[in-house]
């Protein structure tokens, strides 16, 4: 993908330009022209590929000097130069003109191509699925659960270092993490930061890895731990228990244990935030005089409610705090008895004959 262009027309420098002049036309090139800097612009990593090109063959005095005499083929076929350049991979290590793009930008952009650290020794979250009934909902509960996770190496105590030595400060960064480099590039004396590379940013180094766990301090290990559930919680919600997820390496802070929590369907209620529903049929006589019934709580046990006389079809009874809850309300809901009228499909001789009487009265 060799550029058509003549060299001195892509980099805007007369034929007789000095070395500085072509390096001070980079430069703007660059900043002009860079993938990474102009992403909406599609015909960016093309005209920056033909500017890479150009300063390639016009920054080198030797080359310059054939395509100045023999243009772009050159008597034997030079030049090799005019890779297409592809914006990947954030410029780190990438070289292009001569010049490594991290070096060039993290100079001048304010960081920009700067490594990222790579490795934390922060401990992931975890997340394990729990279903409980619906009176431990509603109550809360502590249960002892089995977890998979990364725990701190028994062998050496999360050092990562094996039986008898111990982690040493990083010669590269002397424990700092960071190393920083003065180097002289065309733009002059510049001076960049990164994460170092021997320990990544953890300032230590381990000679000899603890064989248990390599080096990383921490295994895999089954662990039982009790959690603690609040009041109310309902199915979909995750409760989060601090610091039970994977250890962090050497030292780090663990992660989270999140809890997915489904709660268990019950025939005999029906949860509606934190009012509770329970449905009962009575006779049509029932419903006309009102009755007594009991009805069976959440909690265990069951309550006595009066169905008062006239009762229809849909009418509700409340029972206040004998229903569910809410996280964090210490009050619990209402529970709520439902009426339903239950007529019935086949009727006693005694009972055809009391409802006639009833109906020829009606009359
Ligand atoms: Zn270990
Ligand atoms: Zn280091």
């Amino acid at each position: 993908m060799a550029t058509d262009r003549e060299y001195y027309d892509v980099m805007g420098v007369p034929r007789g330009a000095s070395q500085d002049d072509i390096k001070k036309a980079y430069r703007e090139l660059v900043k002009k022209y860079h993938p990474d800097l102009h992403k909406d612009d599609p015909q960016a990593p093309r005209n920056m590929s033909d500017v890479n090109e150009a300063y390639d063959t016009l920054s080198d005095p030797a080359k310059r000097q054939q395509y100045d005499a023999y243009g772009k083929a050159g008597p034997t076929g030079f030049p090799g130069a005019g890779q297409a350049w592809a914006p990947q991979g954030g410029g780190s290590g990438q070289t292009f003109g001569g010049f490594d793009i991290g070096d060039l930008f993290g100079s001048f952009m304010g960081g920009f191509g700067r490594q990222q650290s790579e490795e934390t020794p922060h401990g992931r979250d975890l997340s394990v699925s729990m279903t409980l009934t619906l009176g431990q909902a509603v109550f809360g509960v502590k249960e002892e659960i089995q977890v998979r996770r990364y725990d701190t190496c028994v062998t050496c105590h999360g050092t990562g270092a094996a039986s008898g030595t111990s982690p040493k400060a990083c010669p590269t960064c002397n424990g700092r993490g960071e190393v920083r480099q003065v180097q002289d590039t065309i733009f002059g004396r510049v001076v960049t930061a990164g994460v170092c590379p021997t320990c990544r940013g953890e300032g230590r180094v381990i000679e000899s890895p603890c064989p248990a766990c390599k080096g990383s301090g921490v295994t895999k290990a089954d662990k039982t731990i009790e959690v603690t559930i609040p009041a109310g919680v309902d199915s979909g919600m995750k409760v989060r228990i601090a610091g039970q997820g994977d250890a962090g390496k050497h030292g780090g802070q663990s992660g989270d244990l999140y809890l997915f929590i489904t709660v268990e369907h019950d025939s005999r209620f029906e949860r509606q935030g934190s009012s509770l529903y329970h449905t009962v049929r009575v006779s049509p006589a029932k419903a006309v005089l009102g009755t007594t019934l009991s009805v069976p709580l959440v909690e265990g046990g069951t309550e006595t409610v009066t169905i008062p006389a006239g009762s229809q079809h849909g009418t509700e009874v409340r029972i206040r705090g004998k229903g569910a809850q809410t996280v964090g309300e210490r009050r619990r809901g209402d529970y709520i008895v439902r009426i339903e009228i239950g007529v019935p499909k086949t009727l006693t001789t005694e009972q055809r004959k009391l409802y006639k009487q009833l109906a020829d009265i009606e009359k």
